[in-house]
Parts: C-alpha cells; structure tokens; sequence
C-alpha cells in the first residue's frame, strides 16, 4: 500500500512524499486534536517550477508566480492529489483525512498572510486545531527547517509547496532529512526589498505583506509616480525605498494604498518581491552544489536588476513650484 500511495500521489503531481509516524508528534500536537487515532501523517510536497520565478527575475512577468505557483497548486493542483490518495487508502477501510493550509486562518493571533488581502484574514480568530504545516513536512522528511522557517528540499530547495494526509493506517516511515542545506548564511535575509526578516530569521508578517506586494519602488515596475503621494514626502520615500518603520495599522494603511497589479482570480495578491527571500536561497544553495536537481544554466546569470525611484521623488515638485 505504502508504494501504491506514492506512485497514485506522483501521479497526481506530487514530487516528494513522505511518512510520519505518530510518535514523532507530541501527544498534544493538532495531528491528534484532529484526528486521535492518526497513526501516519502522509507529506505530498510539489515543486514550484523554478521556470515560474523566471519573469520576477528578469522584472518582465509577474502573474505566472502567484498564479502557477502559489493559486493552482493550492487551489487546483493539490486537492486533487490529496483527494485521489485520500479514496485509495479509505478504499482499504482505514480513514484518510486531507490537510490543506486555510489561507484566511492563522495557527497565531497576530501578523497576517502575505499571499492574501489582509482584510480577507480572520484576525483575532485562530485555528487551534490547524496543523503546524512546517512542522508536519519536517517530520515526514520532505526537507529541513530553515533559519527563516522555509522548508528546504534536497531537490527544490525552497521551491517546495505541501499538504497532508493524517489516517489510522501504519505506513513505514521516511528518514528524516539531516543534510544541513541552511548554513545561516543570511543571503534570504539580505535580499528582501522591505527587511522584512530579522536578523534572528523571523518575519514580521505585516512587513512582509507590504513588500511582498510591491512597496518598494525599486523592485516594482508597475508602481506609478504617484504612488503612496498622499504620504508626507519622507514617509513616501522611506516607504518606496524599504526602510520605512511602521506597526501593524500603519502596514494596513499603506497596504490600502497598493493597487499596481491585479490580484489572482482565488483572492491570491500577486506577488511583486517574488519572494525574493526564496530566490536568493535557491540561488545560495544552487552555487553550494547541494541542490540533487541540476540544470544547464544557473538561475541567476548576470546582476540582479533595480530600478530607479527618481520619479517618486520629483512627483508634485512641479506642481509646488506653480
Ligand atoms: S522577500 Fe518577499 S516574501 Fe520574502 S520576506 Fe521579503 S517581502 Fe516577504
Ligand atoms: S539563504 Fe537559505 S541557507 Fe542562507 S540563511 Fe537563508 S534559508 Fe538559510
């Protein structure tokens, strides 16, 4: 059965997948609140093709990102896996019980979902009950933990996606991934064009959602002149250029004023960093040879590309001189 679950899962799209036992959970971890009798959690994990990064690393396409990488396979892609998997094992009797990240819920009571419109967020209200997704991967060896909380894939790297399936059916387990891909070499840290990541690896989530959709003039080529004008100049400018402080209301306010790129049909926002973070580490791995999946070119060939901000700044210093 274990094989069968694997081929029937690589049929439907699924590039690694890996078995948990239960007693690498704590006894109150969420697996047991949502199901006490889990004895394996199945891991799906799917590649984000690294070709779908091509058009933010060039500064030409952007839809194909948010669309192909993030919106179908969690929309499209990975529930039909889930479910296919899912009929095979109760068609032996046991109970397989999909698990797909809910966008619109968080495990925590603060910060928010970069990949959502904040407003679409149940704030205050969380899912206990929520698997701890990343966890849950680490555990059933799709890949290691990384300083910034991504999962790292001995084959994809961070361009990895997951869900998962809890039942009563005991599967062998897969290893646990120990190559040590993160070498805390900070280069995710670095690349985020809103310092967004703290130098300890954690994110603040609000900074993260307002750069993650485009607030940084210099990464963003569909951002117009007068772009977040209805902000004192300097607080434009420290916006526009990523060095702006500011708390949680102050990030929904600026967030209200990003309206550069349409959203994805499923409430997905369009993601203008391109999660840069990702790259930067894909890019750092790629070059440290431990990536198993090689390819003829390297993903970045030449520098990495920035945009001038000139025109935020001069825009209305016309208009106060008349
Ligand atoms: S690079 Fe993008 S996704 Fe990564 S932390 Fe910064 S804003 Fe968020
Ligand atoms: S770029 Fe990757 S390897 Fe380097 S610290 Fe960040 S997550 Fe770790």
């Amino acid at each position: 059965m274990r094989q069968q679950i694997i081929d029937l899962a690589k049929k439907y799209d699924a590039d690694v997948v890996g078995f948990a036992p239960a007693s690498r959970f704590e006894k109150d971890d969420p697996v047991f609140k949502i199901f006490p009798n889990t004895k394996t959690v199945i891991g799906l994990g799917f590649r984000i093709l690294r070709g779908i990064f091509r058009g933010v690393e060039e500064g030409t396409t952007y839809y194909q990102y948010t669309t192909m990488g993030v919106e179908n396979l969690e929309e499209t892609v990975m529930p039909l896996a889930l479910l296919r998997v899912s009929n095979l094992i109760e068609e032996t009797g046991a109970i397989a019980i999909p698990q797909r990240i809910s966008p619109l819920i968080l495990n925590q009571k603060e910060g928010t979902n970069p990949e959502v419109d904040y407003t679409d967020v149940y704030h205050g209200v969380t899912a206990e009950n929520q698997l701890n997704f990343l966890n849950c991967a680490v555990q059933c060896g799709l890949g290691e933990k990384s300083k910034i909380n991504s999962l790292l894939n001995d084959e994809f790297g961070p361009f990895i996606r997951y869900c998962f399936i809890l039942t009563d059916m005991e599967l062998e387990p897969t290893p646990l991934m120990n190559i040590g891909l993160c070498d805390n070499c900070g280069d995710c840290i670095k690349a985020c064009p809103g310092r967004a990541i703290g130098a300890n690896g954690n994110t603040n989530s609000w900074r993260c959602a307002v750069y993650y959709n485009g607030a940084n003039g210099s990464k963003n080529p569909f951002m117009p002149p007068e772009a977040f004008a209805n902000f004192d100049h300097k607080t434009k400018m420290d916006i526009i250029n990523g060095t702006a402080e500011f708390d949680d209301e102050q990030a929904k306010n600026i967030l209200d004023n990003i309206f550069f790129y349409p959203p994805a049909k499923h409430f997905y926002r369009t993601s203008i960093c391109g999660r840069a973070c990702d790259r930067a580490c894909y890019m750092h791995l790629e070059a440290k040879g431990l990536l198993k999946r090689k390819f003829n070119r390297p993903f970045r060939e030449k520098e990495d590309w920035k945009l001038s901000t000139e025109q935020f700044e001069n825009f209305g210093k016309d208009k106060d001189k008349e």
